[in-house]
């Protein structure tokens, strides 16, 4: 059986522009309170609702910034 696909953001390499929020049919990502060493807020992923469809992936324009893992 398939496992449950989830969201990795590297925290270091997001800039916070939120355009992965924007595009997330499932509204599982967020924005973070915390600032990396960049300064930028990253966004992380709220733990649950991720269907795996890589929308917020494509939308990213940071290269490595998320990750999709369909296990
Ligand atoms: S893969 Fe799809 S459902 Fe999962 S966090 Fe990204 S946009 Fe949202
Ligand atoms: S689209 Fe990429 S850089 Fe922008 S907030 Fe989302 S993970 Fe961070």
């Amino acid at each position: 059986m398939a496992g449950v696909p989830y969201l990795e953001v590297a925290s270091e390499l997001c800039k916070g522009c939120e355009l992965c929020m924007g595009v997330c049919p499932k509204q599982c990502i967020a924005i973070g309170d915390k600032l990396n060493s960049a300064s930028y807020r990253p966004v992380y992923y709220t733990g649950e609702n991720c269907t795996g469809c890589g929308l917020c992936f494509y939308a990213c324009p940071e290269p490595g910034a998320i990750r999709v893992v369909k296990p």
